[in-house]
């Protein structure tokens, strides 16, 4: 399972309040930051796209504006999570220039991840970031959130964030080892989940309700979280973040628990295609084209027969069997107009017939999603 770290295409890593302040005198673990630096350009070199997600700008920000420990008011909160996000960015942006990783602050609230157009924007910023080399660092923007609009914890924002770029592993770093049948603390024969294949109801209850002292998030919303980003195909890991280069002790097989998705990033977006889409028009295939979506392949238009409904290029279809009966949906690489002209034709045909040489498929495999 610890092969995963090194495989992940796109890691997003949340970091813990608990992990980066002392809690006795508030102060930035600058050595901490440095050995997750050292891990992330790690990562970096490897080809793998990284995202932070990280707390502490509230635990910073009291340190900052000498609030020390005392309870604060939600707009005191806010204001200490204003002036604390400035030292949370200035330690990374720090720690990374040795390692010539650029540093890029983005804020996010609910909204943005909700609404699907400032989803869009969110997603498009975060993957020019990723193009240009930068490492996106996320926190909720506090200062702006109110108690309907939260988030709540960086826990759920991590799984969000984690969806919205694709990313195919989450590790949420803190002061919990990962998940136990029963709180550790109280019963000394608590046993080690090192890996969770579904969350059921009973795992929900193991979790319990343990909250840690600095941070907003416990093992509840951390299952929570894991549930939102197993649902986009997420690998997630839970693991103990205290140690120097926490990334690192990963790889290495340290103890954490892991939580398998049933879905892979792209089934994901095929299960989106399948089921969030309205179809604007219908191919019915050949027997031939049946069996070889059956095996996992493209629809090519040799394969197709009939031609149905007004859609565009990108559109969604549904695909047809002989019988009748409804194979899967797709989104056609042609409009209904091209498509009828190419239908029942090879590939290399398609350059003579439209003018144009569009791609060999019909629906590429990566656009269906079978029923
Ligand atoms: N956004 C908060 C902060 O940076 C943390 C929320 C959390 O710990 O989950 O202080």
């Amino acid at each position: 399972m610890s092969e995963r770290i090194k495989t992940a295409r796109r890691l997003v890593v949340k970091v813990g309040s608990s992990l980066l302040v002392d809690k006795t005198n508030g102060a930035l673990d600058k050595k901490w930051v440095a050995g997750l630096a050292a891990d992330i350009a790690r990562c970096r070199g490897r080809g793998q796209d990284v995202i932070l997600v990280s707390s502490g700008a509230i635990a910073l920000g009291r340190t900052v504006l000498h609030l020390n420990d005392r309870p604060l008011k939600l707009e005191e909160k806010q204001a200490a999570a204003a002036a604390g996000q400035v030292s949370l960015a200035h330690a990374y942006e720090e720690a990374l220039r040795p390692h010539k990783l650029p540093v890029a602050q983005v804020l996010l609230t609910v909204d943005d991840t909700e609404e699907r157009r400032r989803y869009l924007n969110a997603r498009g910023t975060l993957n020019a970031l990723l193009d240009f080399g930068a490492l996106p660092l996320i926190n909720e923007n506090d200062t702006v959130a109110t108690s309907e609009i939260r988030y709540g914890d960086n826990d759920r924002l991590a799984a969000r964030v984690a969806i919205m770029a694709s990313a195919d592993c989450l590790i949420l770093l803190s002061d919990v080892d990962g998940l136990y049948d029963s709180d550790p603390s109280s019963s000394p024969d608590a046993a080690f989940i090192p890996v969770v294949e579904r969350i059921t109801p009973e795992i929900e209850a193991m979790a319990g309700a343990a909250k840690t002292p600095t941070g907003s998030g416990g093992m509840v919303t951390k299952i929570e979280a894991a549930k939102m980003a197993l649902t986009g195909g997420c690998h997630v890991a839970i693991t103990n973040g205290k140690g120097v280069q926490p990334l690192n002790a990963l790889e290495n097989g340290a103890r954490c628990t892991w939580f398998v998705p049933r879905k892979n990033p792209q089934d994901a977006r095929k299960q989106w295609i399948g089921a969030s889409l309205r179809p604007a028009g219908r191919l019915t295939v050949d027997s031939g084209a049946t069996a070889a979506l059956a095996q996992g392949r493209s629809l090519l238009p040799v394969g197709v027969i009939a031609v149905d409904g007004d859609f565009e290029r990108g559109d969604a279809v549904i695909i047809w069997g002989q019988d009748g009966r409804e194979l899967g949906r797709g989104l056609c690489a042609y409009s209904t107009a091209d498509a009828r002209l190419i239908l029942g034709h090879k590939s290399s045909e398609i350059e003579d017939i439209l003018g144009y040489r569009g791609r060999d498929e019909m629906i590429h495999r990566d656009d269906l999603a079978l029923s």
